[in-house]
């Protein structure tokens, strides 16, 4: 049996025009599923009484159970989850100037292998369902709609690598940014891959509004095949011509995420290389704080360090930020989410 929250729009009309009903009905539906924001068929009042029994006979209303929650002093708020079958995730809420914006995890676990990352150290169990994504961005909707606020931004960049979890992804994200859904500005939902250039290719062909967003991290194939083992399978040269592929059909602007590891990939020459890559292409870098992860044996540039790695950049031409640390004391700050969790139960 399927979660409601599975369903498009559009399979749900087909849904109800197969049982002999007529496709208001998916309207009303879909009011009470995303602008309502209800907890249970039971709520939804003004449906036809044989029109519910329905649909509680054919589709479960999935729930995350939230077993623990950690707000930091800039708000930054961590949710643990426990989905039905018993494996727990994590989502983020973030506090920023622009708005309020959700980090969803995608799969329980991830095979990609980031040497850096704490994510990889829980192999992949499964990708997470439709429902199981849209379901975290509801979560946190239902807790801002107590002061009648709203999540702005989405960012897949939680545990999982979401092109390893496409289908599901994609349909995600068209759910939570349609007039039906979420009303999430395309714009303003963003996925992060570690390069996986075909499906990049695919992402391209869907002619999306969405924001796409590379796990770069090193210049060189030397260093980023030492770190990110997806180098091997998709080294840069095959990376960038997949976003060349998508600059061609897009003018959205590329973001290459680039996490300072001190005294591997914050030298001059690796300034230059990755300067080399993006000077000419419609993308800026984004420069994250690494988050120390205890088994990984990499550590973080010092503050002062960044600011030097940014201006070496600013001297080449690249467009870049360095982004703020959020939440870092609850874990819950980029690449911290951990599924230690699971250990710790
Ligand atoms: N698999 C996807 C999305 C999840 S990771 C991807 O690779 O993009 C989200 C981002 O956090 C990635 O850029 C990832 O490389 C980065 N990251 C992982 N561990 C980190 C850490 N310890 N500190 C800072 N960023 C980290």
């Amino acid at each position: 049996m399927r979660d409601i929250y599975d369903y498009s729009y559009k399979e749900m009309e087909e849904y109800i025009l197969e049982k002999g009903m007529r496709k208001f009905r998916a309207q009303q539906l879909f009011t009470w599923l995303y602008k309502k924001r209800v907890n249970g068929f039971d709520e939804m009042t003004d449906l036809a009484k044989d029109f519910r029994t329905m649909l509680e006979k054919d589709f479960t209303f999935s729930s995350l159970e939230v077993v623990n929650q950690q707000t930091a002093k800039d708000g930054t708020t961590k949710y643990l989850f426990k989905l039905a079958d018993g494996h727990l995730i994590e989502t983020v809420l973030m506090y920023n100037d622009y708005g309020k914006s959700v980090c969803v995890t995608s799969q329980v676990g991830c095979n990609m292998g980031c040497k850096f990352c704490a994510s990889g150290l829980l192999k992949k169990k499964r990708n997470l369902t439709v429902s199981e994504m849209v379901s975290q961005v509801l979560f946190v909707q239902k807790q801002l709609d107590k002061s009648q606020d709203r999540v702005s931004n989405v960012v897949i960049m939680g545990i999982g690598e979401p092109f390893d979890n496409y289908d599901n992804t994609i349909q995600f994200m068209k759910t939570i940014n349609s007039d039906h859904g979420l009303e999430v500005g395309a714009r303003k939902i963003t996925v992060s891959t570690c390069g996986i250039a075909p499906k990049i290719r695919q992402f391209a062909d869907g002619d999306y509004q969405f924001n796409i967003a590379i796990s770069l991290h090193a210049p060189n194939d030397d260093l980023r095949s030492k770190i990110m083992p997806i180098n091997h399978a998709y080294p840069l040269k095959e990376l960038l011509s997949s976003l060349d592929y998508y600059s061609s059909k897009s003018n959205r602007r590329i973001t290459f995420e680039y996490i300072l590891l001190k005294g591997l990939n914050d030298t001059q020459e690796c300034a230059n290389q990755l300067a080399e890559i993006v000077r000419n292409r419609n993308a800026y870098v984004n420069l994250i704080p690494y988050n120390s992860v205890d088994e990984s044996g990499f550590s973080s540039t010092s503050d002062k360090e960044s600011l030097k790695f940014y201006d070496m950049l600013m001297k080449l031409g690249v467009k870049a930020t360095l982004r703020a640390k959020h939440g870092d004391e609850i874990e819950a700050a980029c690449g911290q989410l951990r599924a230690q969790s699971e250990r710790n139960l």
